[in-house]
């Protein structure tokens, strides 16, 4: 490894505050890969490895994976030569026992650099999160009515077919807004005392918001 610090940047907001869209975004420009650590479930769960038949239980209820795999994946991801310089954190740490270990894991590249919350009302988080499709074979986002594809159904990248997660179409909705509340809200708090928290308008459109989060990169990065 070079002996250049690593740049960790953590997206914090409530499920569907827009953060894997901006990630996906900022990968290009910032020549970053985004670590998704419900990508990475939603991957196993596909191919149907131990990783994914153990998160599956927790993911269905829309609770965290118990943070020992959760943690030791993200590690493992981190070693992928894609992360040699760092990378966007998109849906972790999700709780102060995994922002801690993260801390261990960057300490010797002074930690996180930049902790951007996306604020959205629940109202809207709810409406974005019962409209979101996602690309079978690449994972694209997309919404219904807020950023819809070319074609229904079908990705404008590969083609691939649209499906809506299993966790976006129930209950497990409302009850990943409480464990938001519960477990993941305290690290805004967390990374405001390191200094490194910076606060966003998510209600804007999806560009908008790209554009205020690379003002915010150039100033801070
Ligand atoms: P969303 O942003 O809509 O909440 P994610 O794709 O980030 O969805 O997460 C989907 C599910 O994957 C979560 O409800 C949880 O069960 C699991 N998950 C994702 N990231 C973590 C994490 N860091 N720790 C524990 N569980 C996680
Ligand atoms: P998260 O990763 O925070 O759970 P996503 O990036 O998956 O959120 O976005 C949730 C849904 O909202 C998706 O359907 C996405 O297309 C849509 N979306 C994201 N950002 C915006 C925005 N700024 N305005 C309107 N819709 C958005």
């Amino acid at each position: 490894m070079s002996s250049q610090k690593r740049t960790f940047l953590v997206l914090l907001g409530v499920p569907g505050a827009g953060k894997g869209t901006q990630a996906k975004l900022l990968e290009e420009s910032l020549r970053l890969p985004q670590i998704s650590t419900g990508d990475i479930f939603r991957y196993n769960l596909k191919n149907q490895t131990e990783l994914g038949l153990l998160a599956k239980s927790y993911m269905d209820r829309g609770d965290l994976v118990p943070d020992e795999v959760t943690i030791r994946m993200v590690q493992d991801r981190l070693e992928k030569p894609d992360a040699a310089n760092g990378a966007i954190l998109d849906g972790f740490p999700r709780n102060l026992i995994q922002a801690q270990a993260f801390g261990e894991m960057t300490a010797s590249d002074g930690g996180v650099r930049l902790a951007p919350l996306i604020n959205l009302s629940d109202e809207e988080a709810m409406r974005r999160i019962t409209g979101r499709r996602v690309c079978r074979t690449c994972g694209a986002v997309y919404h219904i009515d807020f950023n819809p594809p070319k074609k229904e159904g079908v990705c404008d990248i590969d083609g691939g077919e649209l499906y809506q997660r299993d966790d976006d179409k129930t209950d497990t909705v409302r009850n990943r807004l409480y464990v938001y509340y519960k477990q993941t809200s305290p690290l805004i708090g967390y990374y405001f005392a390191k200094g490194v928290l910076a606060e966003l308008d998510g209600a804007q459109p999806i560009d908008v918001v790209q554009a205020q989060l690379k003002q915010l990169l150039e100033q801070k990065l």
